[in-house]
């Protein structure tokens, strides 16, 4: 009798796994401040460049004093953090004759890095340096407002919010140089990843999340955001960042897109995706290409350049709220269950699965279908144990199974091992 009541418990707690149930996230959510937002954006564009050239020495202008800037704000959060955060510089060597810089220089990533109290970590990644329309161009006003002062303006206000909240995962804020030249400053962080061992189960990219004007078609819209995704963990990684964004953030509908990034273009989880891991990037849905990467100049009565007044920073608001409901659910769920298998060898129209059980304590499994057409999980079915018979024909769905941690929050969906 007692477990009956127990069951049907769990059950109504986990049907809520997808709709908004924690209150410390809900809470987090509603601190992020569009306020916070614009001043680190504001600041970000008065080093005048932080071309990956620009001088390294000069106390204000130039990448060195955007990134000495950025060690220092974040230090300033260590002491309500009761030690758990801790920030670091970390440099390499970049450029050179046959590269796309002239010169060789050392060039420097700013890593903040949230200890958490159990295992697993998450990378957060915003590029910081900045360009305009010539590459080689080290000296004119690039100020990078939305590319990428407002994936920067995430990361620190994710920072600031989750710096008192102890969290199962860790999380690692990654603030990069060298992307506007090749990527630069994520392979070498990728590399350290991979050399280290860091028990990595997301990563995910902010790269331009401020605009919501189109160049050209002049389409307007706040209400959208893209996560670009390639086939496999990375996908199942970006359909978690829908459901749990959504599902905690209002006017918010977030588009999954079946590629890696852009044509043409590229983004600094690419080289985390190439080391094996699942790697995504956030970017705003409508982009405005009179301001990206453009000379500030008035031409023909058009305003060129990336500024402030062009960041919508209520849109950048809502794209953190999503970072942090992501993150938080992602932290405190349980390990996904690993090796799903289907017994294909039966003919009948029930569907048999059988996983390993996730390390650690939890309340039970989702087993998630959906129509071998559909983008996103439609159903789940709540079991205890490590198996499942479900009435539904293995032919006409995909299946996968999360795991439920015992307060409710869930985990990433690990699909039939086919
Ligand atoms: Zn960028």
């Amino acid at each position: 009798m007692k477990r009956t009541v127990l069951i049907f418990l769990l059950a109504c707690l986990t049907q809520q796994a997808a709709a908004q149930h924690d209150t410390d996230i809900i809470r987090c959510v509603s601190d992020v401040s569009a306020d916070s937002i614009a001043n680190y954006i504001e600041t970000l564009t008065r080093f005048h460049t932080r071309h990956n050239l620009s001088s390294q020495t000069h106390p204000e202008r130039g990448i060195g004093a955007a990134s000495r800037w950025l060690y220092g704000k974040v230090s300033g959060w260590i002491p309500v953090s009761g030690g758990r955060l801790s920030v670091e510089k970390i440099s390499y060597p970049a450029g050179g004759p046959g590269t796309r810089m002239d010169r060789q220089v050392e060039l420097t990533n700013i890593m903040a890095v949230l200890r958490g109290t159990g295992p697993g970590e998450i990378l957060l990644l915003a590029h910081y340096d900045s360009r305009v329309n010539d590459n080689g161009d080290s000296t004119s006003f690039a100020p990078g407002a939305n590319d990428n002062g407002s994936g920067v303006a995430c990361l620190l206000e994710s920072i600031r919010l989750l710096a008192a909240r102890p969290l199962p995962a860790t999380v690692r804020f990654l603030f990069l140089s060298g992307e506007e030249h090749g990527l630069l400053g994520a392979a070498a962080m990728a590399r350290m990843a991979s050399e280290q061992g860091w028990d990595v189960t997301a990563v995910i990219n902010y790269d331009m999340i401020g605009n919501t004007r189109a160049s050209d078609t002049d389409h307007c819209d706040n209400t959208r955001t893209r996560v670009f995704s390639t086939e496999g963990p990375s996908r199942e990684l970006a359909r978690y960042i829908k459901e749990t964004g959504e599902a905690y953030v209002d006017n918010m509908t977030i588009t999954l897109i079946y590629r890696n990034d852009r044509y043409g273009r590229g983004g600094d989880h690419s080289p985390f995706l190439a080391a094996g891991y699942p790697a995504v990037r956030i970017c705003e849905f409508h982009e405005n290409y009179d301001r990206t990467h453009q000379l500030v100049r008035e031409e023909n009565g058009t305003l060129y350049g990336d500024l402030p007044p062009g960041v919508d920073c209520e849109y950048v608001r809502k794209n953190t709220g999503i970072n942090l409901a992501a993150v938080m659910n992602l932290s405190k769920a349980p390990a996904p269950p690993a090796k799903v298998k289907m017994n294909t060898q039966v003919l009948s129209n029930y569907t048999e699965l059988e996983w390993e059980p996730s390390p650690g304590p939890v309340a039970g499994y989702h087993v998630l279908l959906r129509e071998t057409h559909a983008p996103v999980w439609e159903k789940r079915i709540f079991v205890t144990g490590n198996r499942a018979r479900i009435p539904y024909s293995k032919d006409n769905y995909y299946f996968g199974v999360s795991a439920i941690g015992t307060e409710g929050h869930q985990s990433l969906v690990c699909p039939v091992d086919q």
